[in-house]
């Protein structure tokens, strides 16, 4: 299906905005990081191996909502570690709301029956529940037995009362295109969400087990394999281009500086998968970074990266400069 509609619409409006002011870098979404603590301990995460005292401290709701008012991005990614161990989360997703954001809360669903009280169904608000796998292989990869099942049954309770939900899978080096198939059949036609977020995981700096991840050759060979005449049968929550790019059907160069990630450190350099160096503001971190550095080809730490926060936005900017992909991403099911 694309990106949907009504972001479509926020975001093209903010994107002909920064045309005519003629802004070179600009933010289209950002990953908050609120808290680094989490209620797993999955085997792939690098952010719980930060020592104790890291993993106690939080943003503030007016941390996270000067950084939105100063970066000026339409959109925002509350994640971590678990957002919903976050004490104030509610009052963060009312307050970004109401600034007129889109807000996606990314959970591993442990705590949302129990929170989602809290909440209420709002057309630019979407849960974004983590789903790696069909049980087994979910429950595997999050180093804990039942999460699949109370996930699933998170997902059903916040449909059931009005909300829109979608999820993020990341595939690894074990998984087939059946696996992919099977979880992206699963997720679209029997949970029936409402979008859904693939990757191809990606060694980044503080994974441990960097030999699990994909190389590029290795996804791109998976996605197409798995993609094989079903691709426009799921509500894929990203744009065609980036599909494209994911199938090695195309190539774009990495832009960091529009998924940018904010956490307790401040604005992480160049993107959520590196950490050379923190910067106190966005257009700080815009100033400060030589951004020719990074991206394939450019940083060998870059070399196997696939990933959304870097790729996705070359992927949107190229679809606002292409009549054509403009309208297969808006006509894309
Ligand atoms: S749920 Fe997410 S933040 Fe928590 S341990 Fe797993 S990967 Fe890390
Ligand atoms: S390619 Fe881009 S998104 Fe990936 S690690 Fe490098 S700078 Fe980050």
């Amino acid at each position: 299906m694309g990106i949907p509609i009504g972001q479509q619409i926020i975001l093209g409006r903010y994107l002909l905005r920064k045309k005519l002011e003629r802004a070179k870098r600009f933010p289209i979404l950002v990953e908050v990081e609120p808290l680094f603590a989490c209620n797993l301990e999955c085997a792939g995460c690098g952010k719980i191996q930060y020592p104790p005292e890291i993993l106690k401290k939080r943003l503030s709701v007016e941390q996270v909502l000067a950084a939105m008012d100063e970066c000026g991005a339409p959109m925002v990614s509350l994640a971590g570690g678990e957002p919903l161990v976050h004490p104030e989360i509610d009052q963060m997703t009312r307050r970004l709301l109401d600034r007129g954001l889109v807000v996606f809360l990314c959970t591993n669903a442990l705590l949302l029956e129990k929170k989602l009280h809290l909440f209420e169904p709002h057309p630019r608000f979407s849960w974004t529940v983590h789903i790696d796998g069909m049980r087994e292989r979910h429950d595997a990869s999050v180093c804990r037995n039942g999460v699949f099942d109370r996930a699933v049954a998170a997902v059903k309770r916040a449909k059931r009362h009005g909300f829109q939900v979608t999820t993020n899978t990341t595939f690894f080096k074990s998984d087939t295109p059946a696996d992919v198939r099977s979880v992206l059949e699963f997720l679209n036609d029997d949970l029936g969400v409402d979008g859904m977020m693939i990757s191809p995981g990606f060694a980044y700096e503080k994974a441990p087990r960097p030999e699990e991840f994909l190389t590029v050759p290795a996804a791109r060979k998976l996605f197409r394999e798995a993609f094989r005449g079903r691709r426009d049968e799921w509500r894929l929550n990203q744009s065609p281009l980036f599909l494209d790019f994911l199938e090695g059907k195309t190539e774009l160069e990495c832009t960091p500086w529009a998924i940018p990630s904010y956490s307790i450190f401040g604005w992480q350099r160049p993107c959520y998968l590196m950490a050379d160096g923190y910067a106190r503001t966005y257009h700080e971190l815009l100033e400060t970074t030589n951004w020719d550095a990074y991206g394939r080809g450019n940083d060998p730490r870059c070399a196997n990266c696939m990933a959304h926060c870097g790729y996705e936005p070359s992927a949107i900017l190229a679809t606002m400069g292409s009549l054509k992909e403009a309208i297969r991403a808006v006509t894309a099911r």
